[in-house]
């Protein structure tokens, strides 16, 4: 048994800005969840001087009381210097690396605490948004801190907690069982994608259609040539550009692709996720996994593995818990045929990124005009409470059983309970807490849900989508 205090340093900014997607009384939810940690950890807290009134030690974290056994102090500075200083820390704290975890909203401190030995967790505070393309990828990072706390106290021994899952996740593939995993865009519910019986059960758990085919996921670009006939240029060039990344390419399959994952098409969607895990989870299992979203067939999709368990209930051999989902919206979803490069489905890569390798893109035919693809439904990604979409939702601010889903922060004070999806207007921001943001809303019991539209570019293409399926209505009532 190695020596030393087992601790959980937190940065002070992961308390003091919650994000406003993840609603309002995170810190004594936030305090609540550290008390679940007191039993086996001692507590640091760490304060990386800086953002904002509470950047500093205090604030809601004094408000946690003694919650904090004790203090360590980062000065701001480069990451080796922060590196040795968190070394110094720990040496004089007593605290013994490993099976310890260091929580932070900064790329820097993850990545010095990583460098000290510590698991980084990482996150998404609206800071912590910001400064996610610093982050390393395989860093593991989560909605709010309460998330974050039940992560550790389910791997206490970090990545190596969920490597040990992911090998029996392969092995269960393998068997023609199920597992549910995290990827970038949203959670996956996998299955041997060679084996129909396998695939069938997918079907079942999720209670979806057989017309809606799955896309097929492989861990290396070099896995596609066995299942399709084809591969154009244009999409070898958007595999080198894109992959791994939250694109899926529509290609003519092979016969050894199964009719139930295609739904009896001749093509068949292809795509390499960039989560660790799930390339991990694909790679031991020696063979492509069919996985569409986590989720029961049309409800709103998952971005965390408790997402994943409160629908489909453990009706899996297996859950990865890898932390939040990066993206968090699905896959653009491209078909490539005759010259044409056509968006089936919008999602986590922007019609504007593709366009800079294939010169032309075509965007999906509105609804109403047949669907471009299968499984495009008009119905879809839906909340149990009603859900209306309109350009301004402020005006529907003041009643209590009315929920808001904003897109950026509103220019004054708004009454009820609201969603912001990202406060200073980022469209990657708001796909990420996206259905973070649904779910919450969802378990407040309200009447309805007012939505707004976000600006129709970028990823705001893939959020309006979902909005527009996930909703009820486009009007209003007046009471
Ligand atoms: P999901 O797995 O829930 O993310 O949904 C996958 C979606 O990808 C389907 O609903 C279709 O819209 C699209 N898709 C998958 N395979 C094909 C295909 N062979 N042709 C056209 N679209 C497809
Ligand atoms: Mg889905």
């Amino acid at each position: 048994m190695a020596k030393g205090k087992k601790a959980v340093f937190l940065l002070s900014g992961v308390f003091s800005s919650p994000h406003p997607a993840s609603g309002g009384e995170l810190p004594t939810e936030a305090v609540a969840a550290l008390g679940g940690l007191r039993a086996s950890y001692d507590l640091f807290l760490a304060a990386a001087g800086g953002d904002g009134p509470d950047g500093g030690v205090g604030g809601p974290l004094a408000a946690g009381g003694d919650v904090f056994s004790g203090l360590c102090p980062l000065p701001a500075g480069a990451a080796g210097d922060l590196s040795r200083r968190l070394g110094e820390a720990i040496r004089s704290l007593g605290v013994r690396t490993e099976g310890s975890f260091f929580v932070a909203d900064d790329p820097r401190l993850v990545e010095a605490a990583e460098g000290a030995g510590l698991c980084g967790l990482y996150i998404l505070t609206p800071r912590g948004f910001r400064l996610l393309g610093d982050l390393a990828p395989d860093v593991f990072v989560f909605h709010d801190l309460p998330d974050a706390v039940r992560w550790i106290l389910d791997h206490p021994e970090g990545p190596r907690s969920v490597s040990a899952v992911v090998r029996r996740g392969a092995a269960a593939i393998r068997r023609g069982g199920l597992v549910a995993f995290p990827t970038e865009t949203v959670y996956g519910l996998g299955a041997d994608a060679l084996n129909p019986t396998a695939v069938a059960r997918i079907f079942e758990v999720k209670r979806r259609p057989l017309h809606d085919p799955l896309i097929v996921h492989v861990a290396d670009p070099a896995e596609v040539a066995a299942l399709v006939t084809e591969i154009p240029p244009a999409a070898r060039r958007l595999m080198d550009r894109f992959w791994p990344g939250p694109l899926t390419l529509v290609l003519p399959k092979r016969e050894t692709v199964p009719d139930i994952v295609t739904a009896g098409h001749g093509t068949v969607a292809v795509r390499m996720p960039a989560n660790r895990w799930a390339r991990e989870l694909i790679a031991l299992a020696e063979t492509p996994v069919a996985a569409p979203s986590a989720n029961a067939f049309g409800r709103t999709s998952p971005t965390t593995a408790r997402h994943v368990d409160e629908q489909l209930h453990g009706l899996y051999d297996e859950i990865i818990d890898g932390g939040a989902c990066r993206v968090g919206i699905e896959s653009t979803v491209l078909a490539l045929a005759g010259g044409r490069t056509v968006v089936l489905r919008p999602g986590g890569l922007a019609p504007e990124e593709i366009r800079e390798v294939t010169g032309e893109v075509e965007l999906p035919v509105p609804r109403g005009a047949g669907g471009a693809s299968p499984g495009m439904l008009a119905s879809h990604y839906a909340p149990r409470t009603p859900l209306f979409l309109v350009d301004d939702a402020r005006p529907y601010g003041d009643r209590p059983d009315v929920g808001l889903l904003l897109f950026r922060d509103p220019p004054g004070p708004v009454r009820g309970q609201v969603a912001v999806l990202s406060p200073k207007g980022d469209l990657r921001e708001a796909a990420a807490n996206l259905y973070q943001a649904l779910r919450r809303l969802d378990r407040l019991g309200l009447r309805l849900i007012v939505a707004e539209r976000v600006p129709p570019h970028g990823l705001g293409v893939a959020i309006n989508d979902r909005l527009s399926r996930a909703k009820s209505g486009d009007t209003i009532l007046n009471s």
